[in-house]
C-alpha cells in the first residue's frame, strides 16, 4: 500500500494489453488503486491487431468513451464478421458474421430446419437469414436499433490501427490519475521468501515498487516469463504457424467493406482488414513449409494498393504460460500467451483477463483461491479458442501444398474430436453458454466448410413443408427488408466522424 492506503500496480508494458488494464483499473478502482505502467520507447509495441471482436464494444462502454470519438482517433471501420475464403476448399467462401441465424422454433436451433429444407430442396444459402452476413455482403452498415431488430439480432465489432489504439488509451488513463514512466525495464527484484516481485529497477538506476505486478510486455513475458519461470505449453502441434509478414497498403477508392477478410493461402492464410485510411494485410504461415522470402513475395503477389511500408517479418509460438497468475504477477495479453489472429481473439483475450482481474482484485494480500480461479477461467478461454481455430485448419478438402495435407489429416485434441462427432450424427453443437464462440460461430464455420451432418433434431420433421417454406421466405424478406434500410458503411462512417481520410 501507498501513504495514502492505496494499492500499488504496476504495469509493465505500454501496449493495447498495458494501456487498456491501466485504463479500466484507474476508471474501475479509482481511489482503491495507484497506477504506474512503464513502458519503453526503445523497444516499443507489436503494433499490429487490428481486427476485433464485439465484445470491445462493452469495454468501450463501461468506459464511458464514445464510439465515435473512439473511431475518429483510432481510423476504424466496423466489422460485421470474418469472410474465409478459400478454406474449405479453393475457391469457397462463407462468412461468420457477428449473428445467429433465424430464430428457434419451439425451442429448436434454426439451422435444423434449414438442414431439413436444404436437404430436400435446396433452399438459399444459411447467410442469407443472417443480418449481419447479409449486410456484409451488401457492403451496408448501421448499429443495431429497434427497426432492424436490436441488439439481440446482430452485433458488430471494430478494425482499427493497432498504433493509435494504445495512445488512445493512454490519454484516457492518465487524465483519470494513471501514472506514466518512460524507461526499459533493466532487473527485477524479488522477496527473498516468498518469491514475490517487489520492484522493477529501471535503466537509470531508479526503482518502482508495488503490491501488485502486471506483465504486459509482449512476447518477452518479462516478469511471468522470464523472471518467474512459468512453463509454456505449446500449441504448436495443432497451430504450427509461426510467423506473420505484415504489410499495409493503400486502400482502393470507394466502398470500405464492414469485414475482415481471411483467405487461404498455400502455407497459411492471410488477413484483409479495411481501415478508414488504408488495408491492413498480412500473411499468417508456418516456417516449416515456406520461407520468409517466399511467403512476403506471395503476399505482395496479391496486395490490392501501393506498399505503405516495407515488409516486417512478426515471430510468435502458439500456446500460453501454464498460469497467467502466479505469486503476485498477472499476466495479460501477448505476456500470458498467443493464438494466431484468425478470429481476432487477442484483444479479447485481453479484455477477459482485465473483466477476471476487476472481479477478483485483491485489495489485501493475494489469496490462494482466486489465483486459482483465474488462471482456471483463462485456460478455459484459451483452449476453446484453440479449438475453434484448430477447425478452420481441419475441416478442409484442401490438398494442394504440404501445408494443408498435414492439417486435414491431423489428430484432433479430444474436445474437438468429440465436438465434431456429435456435430456430424446429430447436428447439434455442445453448449458453452459462455466464451466468446457459442453455437452460431460454429455452425457458420461448421457448414461453411463443408462438415454436413448426418441427421438433425426429430423435430425439425414436423412442420409442413409449405408452411417451413413460406415462414423461410418470410425470414429471408424480412433479413432483406433490414438491411436494405441500412446505409452504405462508407457513408455511415463519413457522417459519423466526417472523416476527408474516406474520401480517398
Ligand atoms: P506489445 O504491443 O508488444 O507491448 C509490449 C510492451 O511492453 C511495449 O510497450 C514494450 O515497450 C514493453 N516492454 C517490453 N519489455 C520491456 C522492458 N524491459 N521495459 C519496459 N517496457 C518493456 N489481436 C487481435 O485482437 N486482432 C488481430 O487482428 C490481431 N492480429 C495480430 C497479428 C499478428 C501477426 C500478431 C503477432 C498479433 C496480432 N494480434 C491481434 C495480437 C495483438 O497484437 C496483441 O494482443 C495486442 O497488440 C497486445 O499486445 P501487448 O500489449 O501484449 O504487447
Amino acid at each position: 500500500m501507498d501513504e495514502e492506503g492505496k494499492r500499488r500496480v504496476v504495469i509493465v508494458g505500454g501496449g493495447t494489453a498495458g494501456w487498456m488494464t491501466a485504463a479500466a483499473l484507474v476508471h474501475q478502482l479509482g481511489p482503491l488503486v495507484s497506477v504506474r505502467l512503464v513502458e519503453s520507447a526503445e523497444i516499443g509495441i507489436v503494433g499490429v491487431g487490428e481486427a476485433t471482436f464485439p465484445h470491445l464494444r462493452l469495454f468501450l462502454r463501461r468506459l464511458g468513451i464514445e464510439e465515435a470519438a473512439f473511431m475518429a482517433a483510432t481510423h476504424a471501420t466496423y466489422k460485421l464478421g470474418i469472410v474465409f475464403n478459400d478454406f474449405g476448399a479453393l475457391g469457397e467462401e462463407y462468412m461468420h458474421g457477428f449473428a445467429g441465424f433465424g430464430e428457434p422454433v419451439a425451442g429448436v436451433p434454426f439451422h435444423h430446419y434449414w438442414l431439413r429444407m436444404h436437404r430436400e430442396a435446396q433452399g438459399s444459402a444459411i447467410g442469407d437469414y443472417s443480418i449481419a452476413v447479409a449486410a456484409a455482403r451488401a457492403r451496408r452498415f448501421h448499429p443495431p436499433c429497434d427497426d432492424l431488430g436490436g441488439e439481440g439480432a446482430f452485433s458488430y465489432a471494430y478494425q482499427f490501427d493497432a498504433t493509435r489504439f494504445a495512445p488512445f488509451l493512454r490519454d484516457f488513463a492518465c487524465g483519470l490519475g494513471a501514472e506514466r514512466i518512460e524507461a526499459t525495464v533493466r532487473h527485477v527484484a524479488r522477496d527473498a521468501e516468498r518469491g514475490d516481485v517487489t520492484a522493477l529497477e529501471l535503466a537509470d538506476g531508479s526503482r518502482v515498487e508495488g503490491d501488485l505486478f502486471i506483465d504486459c510486455s509482449g512476447f518477452r513475458s518479462l516478469l511471468l516469463g522470464e523472471t518467474l519461470g512459468e512453463d509454456w505449453e505449446s500449441w504448436s502441434d495443432w497451430l504450427p504457424c509461426d510467423r506473420a509478414v505484415a504489410m499495409p497498403c493503400t486502400r482502393p477508392p470507394g466502398e470500405i467493406e464492414p469485414f475482415t477478410r481471411a483467405i487461404g493461402m498455400s502455407s497459411g492464410w492471410r488477413w484483409r482488414i479495411p481501415l478508414q485510411h488504408r488495408l491492413g494485410n498480412g500473411y499468417v504461415f508456418s516456417s516449416a513449409y515456406l520461407s520468409e522470402d517466399a511467403a512476403t513475395a506471395e503476399l505482395a503477389g496479391v496486395l490490392e494498393g501501393t506498399p505503405l511500408a516495407e515488409p516486417r517479418i512478426l515471430k510468435f509460438r502458439p500456446g500460453r504460460r501454464r498460469r497467467a497468475w502466479a505469486h503476485n504477477v498477472i499476466g495479460i495479453g501477448l505476456a500470458s500467451g498467443f493464438l494466431e489472429p484468425m478470429e481476432s481473439t487477442s484483444i479479447y483475450l485481453v479484455q477477459v483477463a482485465i473483466d477476471w482481474l476487476l472481479e477478483l482484485f485483491p485489495l489485501g494480500a493475494v489469496e490462494e483461491g482466486d489465483r486459482t480461479t483465474f488462471n482456471a477461467l483463462i485456460d478455459f478461454e484459451y483452449a476453446r479458442i484453440r479449438d475453434f481455430l484448430i477447425l478452420h485448419y481441419h475441416a478442409t478438402r484442401r490438398d494442394d501444398s504440404p501445408f494443408w495435407n498435414r492439417m486435414r489429416t491431423m489428430e484432433l485434441p479430444e474436445s474437438l474430436a468429440e465436438r465434431l462427432a456429435l456435430w456430424r450424427r446429430s447436428a447439434r453443437v455442445a453448449h458453452y453458454g459462455r466464451g466468446p464462440f457459442l453455437e452460431p460461430s460454429w455452425v457458420a464455420v461448421l457448414l461453411g466448410q463443408g462438415i454436413r451432418p448426418d441427421a438433425w433434431d426429430a423435430r425439425a420433421q414436423l412442420p409442413d413443408r409449405a408452411r417451413l417454406e413460406g415462414a423461410m421466405a418470410a425470414l429471408r424478406a424480412d433479413v432483406d427488408r433490414r438491411v436494405g434500410s441500412m446505409p452504405d458503411h462508407a457513408a455511415y462512417l463519413h457522417d459519423l466522424i466526417g472523416g476527408e481520410a474516406l474520401d480517398g
